[in-house]
């Protein structure tokens, strides 16, 4: 029965995307035995029992006592294959990347999400204190580290601390530049303590992102598709745009983009690029692109154009709508910032681990021939 529960919240967060984006945040139960985790490829949405992977929790446990190298490399390929071992007889489906995290909390039901609102805590300069304030011991605050196999055992290490201190264990798990956790024995507490967490944030949001339409000059638009479809790289390229009341604020100038223009959490360089570019005069669009591709090794996924508007660009339709929906997603979360002492990006070392990360990725990818 627990697994129908787990498909049911599952897919109660995943079709909301004040919650989740393009497929993203994972779920999870356990039995005394098992644990059962969202794989790899599939969506909260739409996800079925048939979306989790089973794994073994006495496996599990054996990668907290080992000894991993420093090597970043050697250590993440190593914790993943430990991970992928502790799969139950038969199991042939891949853990989400986040599955470690899963295992190191020891409530049975855990939702993890990247509510925009709750990012706004969680990528603000104050973030730490005012959820300590709000959330008090209920909650824990994990600083920024780079996911994988470092973030799963800083969880762990803290929660043994936490334990310690207040004597119990804190079912709002707060991840700096990156989201939530929340932790339960039943889904009706789940869903109490999402609530609980949101109308709290509310109550303390002193402005909201006002995405209102407004009026846009088509010409000036049709004018910058037309540059960016010329462009040799972007030929092939879906491009979509979008405009609204905050993108017109934030598009003014190179100092208003500020705040969006680099990456709040992993999902936004996976999706959106490691940064934003911002194209202060339409002429120079072309080189302003060389640039941001000698800097970053990788072409601009959205392009801001000065009182235009913005646009995201993707090898296919998919992707640039992605690109788009990140893009919104980091306004929102500067937005939300504001009331918690100002927005702060992930550091540039941890940008530069994701963007690593991805390549690997890609390399995995092209060496399996999918
Ligand atoms: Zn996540």
């Amino acid at each position: 029965m627990s697994i129908k529960e787990l498909v049911k919240i599952s897919r109660f967060y995943g079709k909301d995307p004040s919650f989740v984006l393009a497929g993203g945040g994972n779920t999870s139960y356990k039995d005394y035995k098992y644990l059962y985790v969202k794989a790899s490829g599939f969506s909260l949405f739409s996800i079925g029992e048939g979306g989790f992977v089973k794994l073994d929790r006495s496996a599990l446990s054996r990668i907290w006592e080992k000894e991993y190298p420093s090597d970043v490399d050697l250590r993440e390929k190593q914790a993943l294959k430990d991970l992928t071992d502790s799969r139950a007889d038969g199991e042939t489906k891949r853990p989400s990347v986040e599955a470690l995290l899963h295992a190191a909390l020891p409530q049975k039901y855990i939702v993890h999400t990247h509510p925009a609102m709750v990012n706004g805590l969680t990528c603000s300069k104050d973030g730490c204190q005012i959820a300590e304030k709000l959330f008090g011991s209920r909650c824990m605050w994990i600083p920024s580290v780079s996911p994988g196999y470092v973030l799963a055992k800083a969880i762990k290490t803290q929660l043994a601390e936490h334990e310690e201190k207040y004597n119990l264990l804190p079912d709002i798990i707060l991840l700096e530049n990156h989201g939530m956790f929340v932790g339960a024995e039943t889904t009706r507490e789940i869903k109490a303590i999402h609530n609980y967490v949101i109308s709290t944030l509310k109550k303390h949001i002193i402005r909201k992102p006002d995405f209102s339409l407004v009026r846009t000059s088509k010409e000036k638009i049709e004018k910058v598709y037309r540059r960016l479809k010329n462009y040799s790289a972007f030929k092939d390229s879906y491009i979509t745009s979008e405009n609204n009341t905050e993108i017109n604020a934030a598009i003014r100038n190179s100092t208003s983009f500020e705040k969006v223009h680099s990456s709040y959490t992993p999902d936004h360089t996976l999706y959106a690029g490691p940064e934003m570019l911002f194209v202060e005069d339409l002429e120079s669009i072309e080189q302003d692109i060389d640039k941001y591709r000698q800097r970053n090794k990788c072409y601009p996924k959205v392009i801001a154009v000065k009182m235009t508007g913005v646009f995201a660009i993707g090898s296919r339709e998919n992707a640039s709508h992605i690109a788009m929906l990140f893009f919104l997603n980091a306004l929102k979360i500067a937005v939300y910032a504001e009331s918690f002492g100002g927005y702060k990006f992930m550091d540039k070392e941890q940008i530069d681990f994701i963007k690593n990360w991805e390549v690997e990725k890609f390399r995995s990818k092209v060496s399996l021939g999918k």
